[in-house]
């Protein structure tokens, strides 16, 4: 198997090594390699779009011309997981603030991203959630400066809520995540996204 994680900016380096963890526990032979140019970007089995600064990844990939890339990756059925700056880029529709910075989206999943949805206050938080597909045990959530899912089309399945927030959510082969499932040791979430690659069809 060949997972690659996006690494034009941000949490790049703490998601190789929970897959790397995650494909382990699993027992699941092959590699998690740092992609960035198209021709890496072709073979992929999984792709991995990490938190970090929406702004910049967007427009990295558009530097690197890129976008199509990861668009046909998503039409042939891959998995994708979109992590906090990630879930921002992977959404159809943005709020004011993505307006504002005109900051282009991948567009690939029928959600409405708000960015940094939990205000100055709670910029960055630390939450225990129940999250049904992670099996019976809380998950330990990191929030940074997270966006919150808005609205959702008919094919998302809301999986998380973090008060009134939808916080991760699925369609198909893709999976947006608010928070920073990279940044703590339990491996479940990334367990959960390998495994999306092994269903028959949703
Ligand atoms: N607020 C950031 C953005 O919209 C995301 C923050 C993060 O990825 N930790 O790009």
């Amino acid at each position: 198997m060949r997972v690659g994680i996006l690494a034009l900016q941000g949490d790049v380096s703490e998601h190789l090594v929970a897959m790397r963890n995650a494909m382990g526990k699993m027992k699941i032979g092959g590699e998690v390699i740092e992609v960035k140019r198209k021709d890496e970007l072709k073979d992929l089995d999984s792709l991995v779009i990490p938190g970090g600064e929406s702004t910049a990844i967007g427009k990295l990939i558009a530097k690197y011309g890129i976008d199509s890339e990861i668009k046909n990756l998503a039409k042939k059925g891959i998995p994708i997981m979109g992590t906090c700056a990630g879930l921002v880029l992977v959404a159809k529709e943005g709020d004011e603030e993505v307006a504002k910075t005109g900051q282009p989206l991948l567009g690939l999943m029928d959600i409405k991203v708000k960015r940094n949805a939990f205000g100055r206050q709670r910029e960055s938080f630390e939450a225990d959630l129940e999250i049904g597909v992670l099996g019976k045990e809380p998950y330990h959530t990191v929030f940074i400066r997270a966006p919150a899912i808005d609205k959702t089309g008919k094919g998302v399945d809301v999986l998380a809520r973090f008060e009134d927030k939808v916080v991760m959510a699925r369609q198909r082969n893709l999976l947006a995540v608010a928070f920073h499932p990279e940044l703590t040791s339990d491996s479940r979430l990334h367990e959960y996204f390998l495994g999306m690659g092994n269903e028959d069809s949703r």
